[in-house]
């Protein structure tokens, strides 16, 4: 018998087909289960469609799931990802949040394709099209996925760097939603708002610690210290800031596909000692 919740394997943050990942969401929750997760959580990018396919497959496999969702959030003119953890789907302040924040998808699909035909990549929208499963939300990873099917790039990784970010041809400026409006959406859905990978962002340490100020006045709950996008050094360093500002600690793959992730599901670092897990929440 398990006593404490930090011995489980939970994997907090995880994409469908549904926004950009590869495994629809019944696929990824098997996928899951194989793995040995024993707690998982779909969070797909500004979408909730996933969550009841998610939760059938999980209840028919007898896999503990936690609803989820990752809001594109605009603060300080940077692109930040806040995880929703535990919502109700059904709530209509977040539906009605999530359905804006999707809502400029499609032109911005469309000048990125501008962009990148002007690049020599013609046929982008129609490509990135062609693997999008869900048409609210085009993403750079369905972009990605057509350059590297033309031949542009050997992985999805190189074409973000080539083409999909600021500076380059593909690259859209795109304002998302507010920090504040985007806890407040996931709060009101009685969830729990996380700062994913803190540090994926390129946040002098003033805007980071802005962020970490305004996320907790917010509402804001926890920072996902452990994520396949952060180093050991960077694990140890968003714990102390963690304990530094009283969040909680997440973990999570950000698992996107067999063949397109840095980790795989469940196999990610430990949230480290001292540091409340999330997941006491959900257990
Ligand atoms: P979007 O919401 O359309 O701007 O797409 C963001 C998604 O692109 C992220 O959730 C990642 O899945 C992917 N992405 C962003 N930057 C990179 C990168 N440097 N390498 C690989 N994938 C990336
Ligand atoms: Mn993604
Ligand atoms: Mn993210
Ligand atoms: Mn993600």
């Amino acid at each position: 018998m398990r006593l404490l919740p930090m011995d489980l394997n939970a994997d907090l943050h995880a994409h469908s087909t549904v926004s950009d990942g590869t495994l629809d969401p019944a696929a990824l929750v098997e996928r899951a289960k194989a793995q040995g997760v024993e707690l998982f959580a779909l969070t797909d990018h500004d979408e909730v469609r996933g969550l009841a396919a998610a939760r059938a497959a999980a209840d028919r496999l007898g896999l503990a799931f936690v609803a989820g969702v990752e809001v594109s959030v605009t603060f300080a003119n940077h692109t930040v990802h806040i995880l929703g953890l535990g919502v109700d789907e059904t709530s209509a302040q977040l539906r009605d949040g999530l359905a804006r924040v999707r809502a400029g998808r499609m032109r911005r699909a469309q000048e990125m394709a501008d962009g990148l035909a002007k690049a020599g990549i013609d046929g982008a929208l129609d490509g990135a099209l062609k693997y999008a499963g869900n048409l609210d939300l085009v993403s750079r990873t369905h972009f990605a996925r057509y350059i590297v099917e033309r031949g542009f790039a050997s992985e999805t990784r190189e074409v973000f760097g080539r083409y999909l970010t600021e500076g380059k041809p593909g690259y859209v400026p795109h304002k998302w939603a507010g920090l504040r409006d985007a806890v407040a959406w996931i709060t009101a859905a009685g969830g729990v708002p996380i700062i994913a990978h803190p540090g994926r962002y390129k946040l002098t340490p003033t805007e980071l610690w802005a962020l970490f100020s305004e996320f907790r006045e917010a509402g804001g709950v926890a920072l996902e210290v452990a994520t396949s996008a952060h180093t050991r050094e960077q694990i140890r360093r968003f714990t102390e800031h963690a304990l530094e500002f009283g969040f909680e600690g997440s973990r999570g793959s950000d698992f996107h596909g067999p063949k397109e992730s840095h980790a795989e599901l469940g196999q990610v670092h430990a949230v480290p000692d001292g540091l409340t897990p999330v997941w006491h929440r959900f257990v």
